[in-house]
């Protein structure tokens, strides 16, 4: 695997599939490489803690961060190039350019300016890299729903593929934040995917799931479309953490 810091030191040759991941790297993540490289020539993972996508100083001053460790994950998964830029090759003085990411959902409600730096260095990553496929986890949707819309309005061209959401064996969805938890707040958190699961079933999923969640305060509970499947979603707050989830309520992932 080539470790790559400089964007004039990237040359691919091929069909390339590329994952953006924010390190901390897990099992989701893997999953995302393995699709990678089942369907591409050659695989580039990019790894970049986005400050642009962070609202809150603190979420971003304390996101886990092992560099050594995701090198070892991302060549044992296969990955051929991993791509690791600086916050100055990123956002050089001077960056004035963004993406007005409109269609954000309630995540973005919650998070403002989260999807403009979503946007923003997804586009970047794919001028850079010029992957024929990029991957992305369902469990992010909204994400996702940014992301395929971006490609779509500004004519991209990248096959955006989306992969389920790779779970603990508790159904607790994986997550860099998890590592964040105490384990009287993972306990706690677990009372996410029971709500949206149990919920999901329901005549009035929203109002099923909210009712499920009692206790964990939910930032939103809402259904969201992903081009054709429906998404029964929520984020909640554990202590100083915030997660996110959804299940599938109908139809199947594109
Ligand atoms: P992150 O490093 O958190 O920005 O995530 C990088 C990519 O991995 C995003 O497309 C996420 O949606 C995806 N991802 C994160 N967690 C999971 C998971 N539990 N299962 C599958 N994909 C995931």
């Amino acid at each position: 695997m080539k470790v790559v810091r400089g964007i004039s030191e990237l040359r691919l040759d091929g069909e390339v599939g590329l994952v953006p991941t924010m390190g901390a790297l897990h099992a989701g993540h893997i999953s995302l490489f393995d699709a990678a490289r089942a369907e591409n020539d050659v695989v580039v993972a990019s790894l970049f803690v986005n400050p642009a996508q962070f609202g809150e100083q603190s979420d971003l001053a304390r996101y886990p961060r092992d560099e050594a460790r995701d090198l070892e994950l991302a060549e044992q998964a296969g990955v051929d190039v991993l791509f690791a830029p600086t916050i100055e090759e990123m956002y050089p003085t001077g960056f004035a350019t963004w993406v007005d990411a409109e269609e954000t959902g309630a995540e973005g409600g919650a998070r403002p300016g989260h999807f403009r730096g979503v946007a923003t260095v997804c586009l970047k990553l794919f001028n850079i890299v010029h992957p024929t496929r990029a991957y992305f986890g369902q469990k992010d949707a909204q994400q996702t729903i940014v992301v395929r819309r971006l490609v779509r309005d500004l004519n991209l061209g990248v096959d955006v593929r989306v992969l389920a959401t790779v779970r603990d064996e508790d159904g607790l969805a994986l997550s860099s934040r998890n590592a964040l938890l105490t384990p009287a707040e993972r306990e706690r958190a677990l009372g996410l995917p029971r709500a949206l699961t149990k919920a999901a079933a329901s005549a009035d999923p929203v109002a099923a799931a909210r009712a499920e969640l009692n206790g964990l305060d939910p930032d939103y509970v809402e259904l969201l479309d992903l081009d054709g499947a429906t998404l029964l979603a929520a984020a909640v707050r554990v202590g100083s953490i915030r997660l996110i989830d959804n299940v599938l309520v109908k139809g199947a992932l594109a």
